[in-house]
């Protein structure tokens, strides 16, 4: 214990111990936040779906129709009807044969990489993939190469030399604390090239990119059985979840040999009954991707002059690079005290050196709120630093 003691000291005083707040009410722009109101940038929900009436609507129906729990695998008992049209429904929105549902996305990668490699074969990693695609790699025992963050020269260095029978390209489809895109043409072409699959990871494209929000495939107009698209739904879809579609045998093999699809109990198919109204609105309020994209340009815009720079990035995702943690800390508490809540992200969920405020837009944003953030950002990097002007500064604060 006294170990444990030392290092959550250590943590710290390295400005790392994280803490949570609690939230009353449901998620939204305005949250109430340790029993006060607060304009919020902090949550995933892009298109403003986790607390929307036809969602709510059809939950309740499916509690009507069956209860709240699953209670069983569903390779016992526990696959429900509603659970068996969402799976029909996601493959023929991603354009995809066939889909198969998981209780969330960490547990999706975990139990999908081992399902397809093992000891002698080999996984290749973008160095800023999600934590749950890096785990999951690990424990799949197959060699594990990272390449370098979109760089597509070095994977092609690192495939051409391996002589694994199975390869696997794995990689987030938009990266979770930089909101790029990965560049799936080009890695989809190495597969074609080296004989490798691709799994994507879309928790933020999902619902976000492409045609009705169809993901980053989509957004590429992408299609190879050699692909397998993993979305969530706990992000853009408003709900909780995730699912992997692909080629059909792919999936089939996935429902046997996934453990944590198989060693788990079946999510609570009211999860299934909101997760089909969420793909209608997907469909039918299509308004709600084009404000977001509005409102990140806005935001673009309406930064350009502050002394840290924005990531590039069409997403949800704008992270604002202050570098140093404690600024990173600093600024979000300045924010805070006026009522705004954004996240500092720190290592080790981010390399060391990039601390940054992590600025989650959606559509559920007005923007009169953007502004509002705007204009507070500018006014805290006055005070922060005052004798920043423009971004000509910003070689002095490295
Ligand atoms: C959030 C996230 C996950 C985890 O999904 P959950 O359903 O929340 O467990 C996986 N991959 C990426 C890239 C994520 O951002």
């Amino acid at each position: 214990m006294d170990d444990i003691s030392t290092q959550l000291l250590a943590l710290q005083e390295q400005k790392l111990l994280r803490q949570r707040r609690i939230v009353d009410g449901p998620q939204g722009p305005v949250m109430t936040v340790d029993g006060k109101p607060f304009l919020a940038f902090a949550s995933n929900d892009y298109l403003g779906l986790a607390n929307h009436p036809a969602l709510i609507a059809a939950a309740h129906e499916g509690i009507d129709r069956y209860g709240v729990g699953a209670a069983s695998s569903a390779l016992v008992s526990g696959h429900s009807r509603v659970m068996e049209e969402l799976e029909v429904a996601l493959a023929a929105f991603v354009g995809m044969p066939r889909a198969l549902h998981f209780s969330n996305g960490y547990m999706a990668n975990m139990g999908i990489i081992p399902a397809l490699v093992g000891a002698g074969d080999t996984v290749f990693c973008d160095r800023l993939n999600h934590a749950c695609l890096i785990d999951g790699a690990r424990l799949s025992g197959a060699e594990f190469r990272i390449y370098p963050h979109n760089d597509i020269t070095r994977l092609k260095q690192l495939l051409a030399k391996n002589t694994s029978p199975r390869k696997l390209i794995i990689t987030d489809g938009v990266f979770s604390m930089d909101g790029d895109i990965a560049r799936l043409p080009e890695l989809l072409a190495l597969c074609e090239e080296y004989d490798a699959w691709l799994l994507v990871d879309d928790a933020h494209g999902f619902g976000v990119l492409g045609p009705q929000g169809r993901g980053s495939l989509a957004h590429f107009g992408l299609a190879s059985p050699r692909v397998l698209y993993m979305g969530t739904f706990g992000k853009a879809a408003g709900v909780a979840g995730a699912f992997v579609a692909g080629d059909a045998t792919l999936i089939t093999w996935l429902m046997q040999r996934a453990r944590t699809y198989v060693f788990t109990t079946a999510s609570p198919p009211m999860l299934a009954s909101a997760l089909l109204a969420t793909l209608k609105i997907f469909e039918t309020e299509y308004w709600r991707q084009q404000h977001l994209q509005e409102r990140i340009q806005q935001l673009q815009q309406g930064l350009a002059d502050l002394p840290w720079r924005l990531l590039p990035s069409q997403t949800a995702i704008q992270a604002l690079i202050v570098e140093d943690n404690q600024l990173a800390l600093d600024l979000m508490a300045a924010l805070y005290e006026q009522g705004i809540w954004v996240p500092a992200i720190r290592p080790p969920t981010v390399p060391k050196g990039t601390a940054r405020l992590r600025i989650s837009l959606s559509a559920a944003h007005s923007e009169e709120q953007v502004e509002q953030l705007i204009a507070a950002l500018k006014n805290v990097a006055k005070n922060i630093i005052p004798d920043s002007r423009s971004g000509e500064d910003d070689e002095m604060l490295k």
